[in-house]
């Protein structure tokens, strides 16, 4: 996968790099389905809320990578990658 990281980007560059890492070796590499650009970008990284109401602390850590041509968004559970978790900054 073709990263660019771009000064918008709000992840910590390196966190970004170790991310895009573990997007290659797992063969995330293919162009984007809407717009067909090979040009992605990690753009950081967000908790969904699962559970609803019966398991409301349910999360599933995952990484936002977005195509820098469209903006076509993805999502990747962090689990999958390989790569530490961050540490969860929950406000309340
Ligand atoms: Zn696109």
């Amino acid at each position: 996968m073709d990263a660019v990281n771009k000064e918008t980007d709000v992840i910590d560059p390196d966190r970004s790099q170790q991310l895009v890492d573990a997007l290659t070796r797992k063969g995330v590499n293919q162009p984007c389905p809407r717009c067909g650009s090979r040009k992605f970008g990690v753009v950081d990284e967000a908790d969904l809320r699962l559970g609803g109401t019966e398991h409301p602390q349910a999360v599933l850590p995952t990484v936002v990578v977005a195509c820098d041509n469209c903006g076509f968004v993805t999502l990747h559970a962090t689990g999958a990658l390989g790569v530490p978790e961050l540490e969860a900054a929950v406000d309340g």
